[in-house]
């Protein structure tokens, strides 16, 4: 593979593509398995809203088949104005998720973008979820491998698989023992169409799959950015061998405060789960 090379996975990656019986169990992550025969489904609202609302949504992903839920309390926002249809809720948020996953006993990931909230997004989470934009912010990957806590991450939509694994070279190297990697979209400068705001990078799984353990799955709602192309990429990632999905779903997917294009209904996350169920067995 020219990307990355033998010397490579013998230098600087022996971590991340290390082979051996442990790394080629499932993650448990409080009580959810990500690899091995599994297909793992994450869902939830792109930015937690309310806590009546985060409380409903988890049920009702949770009674769709979702494994764990999903919710930014800190947004990596284009713009810095925010107002009252466009916002996060930080710690407000963080602590109106420990309430839904306690509520309906669903675990929660959640992402973590400052160092200065790393206790918060711990004691109210149990996985932090690393996003594209801070996959190399090595120093934030430092202090999150040294908690050993659970992490999420997700890949640079401008890196390469060599670069995604030295992110969690250096979450293994500081301390992490459970790691799920999300190819969530990359960019090229011809991709730049209409139909593409990002390209999703499915060939990645399985080259992931050749020289790694980590579990990987796919992020179709941030990669497409489109909630009618959501489903068959969701579909394509579970044939392609990926190890999950993670997906943003809302009762008012047109009014959501954040990422309004991409979340799918009940309905239509209720739908995508049932087809996931009949192609599981075939893969
Ligand atoms: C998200 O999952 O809410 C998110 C912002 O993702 P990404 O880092 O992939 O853009
Ligand atoms: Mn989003």
């Amino acid at each position: 593979m020219k990307d990355v090379s033998q010397k490579d996975m013998e230098n600087n990656l022996p971590l991340s593509t290390k082979k051996s019986k442990q790394s080629a169990k499932p993650k448990i992550i409080s009580g959810v398995e990500f690899g091995g025969e599994n297909f793992t489904v994450i869902a939830g609202p792109c930015t937690v809203e309310s806590e009546e609302q985060i409380v409903e949504i988890a049920g009702k992903v949770k009674n769709s088949g979702a494994k764990m839920l999903r919710g930014g309390a800190f947004k990596p926002l284009s713009f810095p104005y925010r107002s009252d249809s466009f916002f996060e809720l930080g710690i407000e948020g963080l602590k109106y998720l420990n309430t839904a996953r306690k509520h309906h006993n669903i675990p929660v990931v959640t992402e973590l973008m400052d160092l200065k909230y790393i206790d918060d997004v711990c004691d109210n989470a149990d996985m932090i979820q690393i996003g594209s934009r801070n996959m190399q912010n090595f120093s934030l990957l430092e202090e999150v491998g040294k908690t050993g806590f659970p992490v999420l991450l997700k890949r640079h939509f401008g890196c390469s698989l060599r670069d995604w694994l030295g992110a969690a070279e250096y979450l293994l190297y500081y301390g992490s023992k459970d790691i799920v990697l999300c190819e969530r979209g990359i960019t090229a400068p011809h991709t730049h169409l209409e139909t593409s705001r990002f390209i999703v990078d499915l060939q990645v799984v399985p080259a992931a799959k050749e020289i790694s353990e980590l579990p990987i799955i796919v992020d179709p709602s941030h990669s497409t950015f489109r909630r009618s192309f959501v489903p068959s990429i969701a579909l394509a990632s579970c044939a392609v061998g990926a190890d999950g999905i993670i997906i943003d779903v809302h009762p008012e997917p047109e009014k959501a405060a954040v990422d309004p294009l991409n979340a799918l209904t009940y309905k239509n996350f209720d739908i995508l789960m049932n087809k996931i169920d009949k192609i599981k067995p075939l893969i």
